[in-house]
């Protein structure tokens, strides 16, 4: 049977490591600040940005929320962006999608300063990712990074199989395993052989959003199995992209949806925001 890797104890870990990094910012007179922006009504985005809020409140942050109508125009939307942009005391910006039809969302995340980018969605700071110069952690590709090694699983050597390609999980997934020296496949709607390709694997990672994708039959005895998926079953009842029941007595290690990989991705959006918020005032540690 595998073990169940409990993201909400390790979000809360990392958090908790943030909180004290944050208080000691604080006795140096320098506060992060978060502005987290939501447009329209969508019920999962408001659960996201009250979290986000949550973990802001948790680790001491300042957290500013713009809440707009759906109506609200790519003009207006930008112009709060360039409003953010120049404000010192915001040192994250975080838009949340999907963004209602009609705004153009690669147009407004390439209006955020790279600095304050700290989903790391902005083409310099995916480019950066790309040749390993890490200033913003891809939020959850990092933290699926942060639970391997909070269970002490080595990357360097093994099969790694990322199932999806997506810009902001897939990707740069696929570029934080290969930093750590994995072997990495990325397979996607077009990959032949899917089944045999993910049996290869020592550690498999689903992005793909289908609920119940992966099962037991397309998992090599002992693997590591990390769901990033986030999809709701025919009952609606929260699930993801792998098939618990088929795959957990195959695996050595396997996330569970909820409560696995979702939580990490707010404590690393909260690493963003203390790593930018140290840069812009001129006290990182980075070399
Ligand atoms: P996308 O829809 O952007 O990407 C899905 C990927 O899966 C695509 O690359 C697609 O291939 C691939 N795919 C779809 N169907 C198949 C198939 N039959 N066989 C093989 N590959 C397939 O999704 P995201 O990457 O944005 O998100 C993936 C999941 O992760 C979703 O459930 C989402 O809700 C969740 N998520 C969770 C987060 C968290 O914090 N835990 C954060 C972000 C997302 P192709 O490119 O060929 O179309």
């Amino acid at each position: 049977m595998a073990i169940r890797i409990d993201g909400k104890a390790v979000s809360l870990a990392v958090q908790e490591r943030i909180r004290q990094e944050t208080e000691a910012l604080k006795a140096k007179g320098v506060t992060p600040g978060l502005a987290v922006v939501i447009v329209g009504d969508d019920p999962a985005s408001r659960t996201y940005v009250n979290n986000k809020k949550k973990a802001c409140e948790r680790v001491g942050f300042l957290s500013e929320e713009y809440a707009l109508p759906s109506t609200t125009s790519q003009e207006e939307l930008l112009d709060l962006v360039r409003e953010l942009n120049s404000r010192p005391e915001i040192n994250g910006i975080l838009v949340q999608s999907p963004l209602p039809k009609g705004l153009d969302e690669k147009a407004v995340v390439e209006a955020i300063d790279p600095r304050k980018d700290v989903d790391a969605f902005h083409a310099e700071n995916v480019g950066k990712i790309m040749i390993g110069d890490f200033q913003f952690l891809p939020c959850t590709p990092a933290g699926v990074i942060e639970l391997l090694d909070s269970q002490g699983i080595a990357i360097e050597g093994k099969e790694c199989v990322v199932l999806g390609r997506s810009n902001i999980v897939g990707k740069p997934m696929a570029m934080l395993l290969l930093h750590r020296n994995g072997t990495v496949t990325i397979c996607h709607s077009r990959t032949k052989n899917l089944k045999e390709v993910c049996r290869r694997a020592d550690i498999l990672v689903a992005a793909v959003g289908k609920a119940g994708f992966v099962t037991g039959d397309m998992v090599k005895e002992g693997a590591v199995v990390i769901d990033v998926g986030i999809n709701r079953n025919e009952q609606g009842k929260l699930c993801g992209d792998v098939d618990f029941d088929s795959v957990e007595p195959k695996a050595s290690f396997i996330t569970p949806v909820p409560g696995g990989v979702g939580p990490m991705t707010i404590a690393m959006l909260m690493q963003n925001t203390l790593t930018a918020a140290k840069e812009q005032n001129g006290l990182s540690n980075r070399e």
